[in-house]
């Protein structure tokens, strides 16, 4: 193969590393990943860049507060959200960091072009300046007071290098005019044509008060300002002052919030066009989720956190949800009551049911293998017909970045199979052979179904997509599957299907609800580890692990008093959703029955525990395991290099609550 392939680039912003990545950032990355995906399946080679913005003064800051330098402070950061990412299944295929020397390179070139085109001159700032805090302050507070520290702010002047974006009017509206569809949604771009045609300030865009930035060449102490620095790194990634090589630039989309839309649409283009580089093609912006129609706020105390919805609902739910929910450009309200009603709704009863209940009905009648359809009904041609017709619409609306739209069409597809299905009750059929062919004939064509809005929902929900499309007996990935050439009638009959799994399975809302709220709760809050002096809680998360480690310092007769161990009978024992290592347990521990998880379901299973005695600690601080509140700990010894727990118990017969000593 040596066709080549038309290339895609699109970025997410690079995010800046004073915080932590919250649902809004994930929503952005999400949807990236989904448009990668959607690409690579019509066929194109696609690279997504996400990364982080680490220079300026919030980052000096925090990394004082911290006690570290900066250079190690913006590490751990990076490192964290490129965690996340990976985590979540949406890594980066480049991820630029605005430390990389790649990217110090690439800004200082573009600055050099943009100097000897004639864009660039020295000038002076003024502006209100916080000694304290060696900052300007764009909105002081009532009184000119710093919004940081509350000290009064005096006016600074300093030389400043200044980017002639008032010459960049008339170029900027033209451009807009040519390219109708750079800035999307169409609102947003009404507002910054209007900002445009108000006249054009020119730019400072280097600091002398600020040390922690990329250095302007032999113009030290100057170092660059914010927007110069961190647009660029969209350009660093993909080759930088090499970019023809590489081939993925100009950008064909930004993806970006609506705060930052003038940035992208107005400075961007203008430094590109200064320095004679191609200007994006695209720049998206998408609204904000609100938590009770307010805006996310770490100070709010209502930032949603993705790691505990994935770890309660799996992130397949977290896309659809964040998908489904809002039409993509607007703002939409996040609750968790909507997130779960949505989860039970259109996965574990739509898509998770139709793929259970086809492969259940196949494997009965079928021995597992797809059926040969036989001679086709009205209503078969109408639902072929349905999901023929639904291919091309998902299409539309997914180039059209309409992703609710797209999933809208899809669910409406299981909607009709499943109507189908219990109105044609394959199940109620006997085994004479025309019956045989009709149920054949049922089957084939819901099979089929399932393979079509399986690789039309892949782009959202990968996961799941993946699992039913081996389910399905289709040998290449989904993911490899090209849309183009998507047609109704390709699933060959005689495939065997594979073993089922559970895709979602269904939460009770109110428990799963506080479930997620006390993960939050876990990670934005986190205790400090409860000191146990004579048994270390097993990695694995609440089996404590007996094994003394060596050189472990001696303890008094009353220190281990301290931890009151007694026996507990084990009453039931459940897995728990979202959480594969524990096990939620009820112990009767002779006074009382508590709820305790343990950290060894992977090793014990529940059955095997009911009725089996064990040793408790019982005066251990109740806590949050995943969310499951957890009222003692059982004792384990910690086995081999992977900590297998062993449960500890009693080879005579001992009493209910007796204490250990
Ligand atoms: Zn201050």
């Amino acid at each position: 193969m040596t066709e080549k392939k038309e290339k895609f680039y699109l970025t997410t912003p690079i995010y800046y590393t004073n915080g932590l990545p919250h649902i809004g950032h994930t929503y952005t990355t999400i949807v990236a990943d989904v448009i990668r995906r959607y690409k690579r399946m019509r066929g194109y080679d696609v690279v997504m860049t996400t990364g982080t913005d680490e220079h300026g003064v919030n980052v000096e800051r925090a990394a004082k507060k911290a006690g570290v330098a900066e250079s190690e402070f913006v590490a751990k950061m990076a490192d964290a959200w490129r965690a996340l990412w990976d985590e979540l299944g949406i890594p980066a295929d480049e991820f630029v960091r605005t430390t990389d020397l790649k990217h110090v390179r690439t800004v200082q070139w573009l600055f050099r072009q943009c100097k000897e085109n004639g864009y660039v001159y020295k000038g002076n700032y003024t502006g209100l300046y916080c000694i304290y805090d060696n900052a300007f302050v764009n909105e002081p507070k009532p009184g000119n007071l710093c919004p940081d520290c509350d000290r009064p702010l005096e006016t600074v002047t300093e030389e400043n290098y200044f980017f002639k974006l008032s010459a960049f009017q008339r170029p900027l509206l033209d451009f807009y005019r040519k390219n109708p569809d750079f800035i999307q949604p169409e609102t947003r771009k009404n507002e910054i044509v209007s900002f445009v045609e108000g006249g054009l300030k020119d730019l400072s865009i280097t600091r002398t008060t600020i040390r922690w930035g990329i250095p302007v060449p032999g113009e030290e102490p100057h170092v660059f300002y914010v927007w110069f620095d961190a647009l660029t790194a969209y350009l660093s990634a993909v080759g930088g002052p090499e970019y023809e090589k590489r081939g993925y630039w100009p950008a064909d989309l930004h993806l970006v919030g609506k705060d930052i839309i003038r940035f992208h649409t107005v400075y961007w283009p203008a430094f590109l066009m200064a320095a004679m580089l191609p200007v994006p093609k695209q720049v998206w912006a998408h609204g904000w989720f609100l938590m009770d129609a307010a805006k996310m706020s770490k100070s709010k105390g209502n930032v949603v956190l993705p790691r505990p919805i994935v770890n309660m609902l799996g992130m397949d739910a977290l896309r659809y949800f964040l998908l489904r929910e809002v039409v993509f450009g607007q703002d939409g309200n996040f609750s968790y009551d909507a997130l779960v009603t949505r989860y039970n709704s259109d996965l574990a009863n739509g898509l998770g049911n139709l793929a259970s209940r086809t492969a259940a009905l196949i494997e009965k009648n079928f021995d597992g293998k797809i059926p040969k359809p036989g001679a086709r009904q009205p209503q078969d041609e109408a639902l072929a017909k349905e999901a023929q017709a639904a291919i091309g619409e998902v299409l539309e609306n997914y180039d059209k970045l309409s992703f609710a739209r797209a999933l809208e069409t899809i669910w409406s597809v299981i909607g009709a199979a499943d109507k189908y299905l219990t109105s044609e009750q394959p199940w109620a059929l006997g085994n004479s052979e025309d019956e045989q062919a009709r149920k054949g004939t049922i089957l084939w064509t819901t099979a089929e179904l399932l393979r079509i809005v399986t690789a039309l929902a892949y782009p959202v929900l990968p996961d799941s997509a993946s699992k039913v499309w081996l389910l399905l007996g289709q040998a290449v990935g989904v993911g490899k599957c090209e849309l183009d050439g998507l047609r109704w009638g390709q699933l060959a009959p005689g495939t065997a299907l594979s073993k089922a799994q559970t895709l979602f399975p269904r939460v009770e809302k109110t428990e799963a609800i506080e479930r997620i709220e006390a993960m939050a709760n876990e990670e934005l809050n986190p205790t400090p580890a409860v000191p146990a002096p004579a048994a270390t809680p097993a990695s694995a998360g609440g089996a404590a692990a007996a094994a003394v480690p060596a050189a472990s310092e001696k303890i008094g007769i009353e220190d281990f008093a301290k931890v009151e161990m007694r026996v507990g009978q084990i009453k039931t024992a459940e897995r728990i959703v979202g959480a594969d290592k524990l096990l939620k347990l009820t112990v009767d521990i002779g006074t009382e029955i508590r709820q305790i998880c343990a950290g060894i379901a992977q090793y014990y299973t529940p059955e095997s525990l009911i009725g089996r005695k064990v040793a408790v600690v019982v005066n251990l601080a109740p806590r949050k395991l995943r969310g499951v509140e957890s009222n003692g700990m059982i004792v384990a010894a910690s086995v081999g290099p992977e900590g297998r727990p062993v449960l500890a118990g009693f080879h005579e017969e001992v009493e209910v609550g007796a204490r250990l000593k």
